[in-house]
């Protein structure tokens, strides 16, 4: 019998229509929660909400963009309208571009990486904070990536984006430990998804080349970072904040 360790909890997952955010809905919905998944595509949004629901759960898609503040700021007036409260949050919602290195990459390609993967964050943050303290405390984990702790070449906007919100993360954990809000991040390693099947698209050699980086011999699968974000969640991990886990297959163990 799975356990239901969030049973009555309002979670929001942003991205939550594909890839590691949509484990991680379906994860939060098996255990008892009401999952919110805030994503732009509406089609993919609307089937896991209905495969959900189809499992017994509750949750709903409300269709945002987290590069639009007006959009996030309806996004959490709609969550406390409907739900009245959230008690956690995984902010995912995240993109790439094709590598590109520091000298070649564009304006729009900073704005674009930097709206999405780290204003996005913050922008969210601005009101989950609020939300969960007045709950009496929660968590919220961020989604950084195993290039928020190390640098591949030719992703040096992805991984600045990425660092920082490891700063984010932290400084945040800092200012609200004492209201029992908990903030940490995840730093996936190379993960089965959309995002890393582009790249592969676009160079096939490369995914070869990346198991080969990693130990265990493969690469990640969605629900393994779901489950970490769970274990964050719950109370096991109570006394975890301002820490990023890397979950990388022990990619990076190595100099
Ligand atoms: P996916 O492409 O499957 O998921 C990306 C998600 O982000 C989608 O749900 C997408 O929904 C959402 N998203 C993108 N832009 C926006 C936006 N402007 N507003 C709202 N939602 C947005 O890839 P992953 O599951 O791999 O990526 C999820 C996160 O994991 C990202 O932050 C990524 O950086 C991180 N990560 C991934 C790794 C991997 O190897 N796959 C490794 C390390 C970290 P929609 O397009 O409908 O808006």
């Amino acid at each position: 019998m799975k356990e239901r360790r969030f049973e009555d909890k309002i979670v929001l997952v942003t991205g939550g229509n594909s890839g590691i955010g949509k484990a991680t809905a379906l994860a939060f919905a098996a255990e008892g929660a009401t999952v919110v998944i805030a994503a732009r595509r509406e089609n993919l949004g609307n089937e896991v909400v209905e495969t959900i629901k189809q499992k017994g759960g509750d949750a709903e898609f409300i269709r945002t963009d987290v590069t639009e503040p007006e959009q996030v700021e309806a996004l959490f007036a709609a969550i406390g309208e409907r739900h009245g409260r959230l008690n956690h949050a995984f902010n995912n919602a995240g993109t790439s571009v094709m590598i590109r290195r520091t000298a070649n990459a564009t304006l729009e390609e900073w704005d674009t990486i930097m709206k999405t993967n780290l204003r996005g964050i913050w922008l969210c943050m601005k009101y989950e904070i609020p939300m969960i303290r007045k709950e009496g405390g929660g968590c919220i984990v961020n989604n950084s990536s195993i290039l928020g702790v190390r640098c591949n070449d030719g992703l040096s906007i992805y991984s600045a984006g990425k660092h920082a919100i490891l700063g984010l993360t932290k400084a945040a954990a800092l200012e609200v430990a004492h209201r029992k809000v908990r903030v940490n991040a995840v730093c996936p390693g190379f993960i089965e998804t959309a995002m890393s099947q582009k790249i592969f698209d676009h160079n096939p050699a490369a995914k070869d080349a990346l198991i080969f980086t990693i130990p265990i011999g493969r690469l990640g699968k969605p629900e393994e970072i779901a489950g970490a974000v769970l274990t964050l969640c719950s109370d096991d991990a109570a006394f975890i904040t301002g820490k990023e886990v890397v979950i990388a297959g022990g990619h990076g163990i190595r100099p």
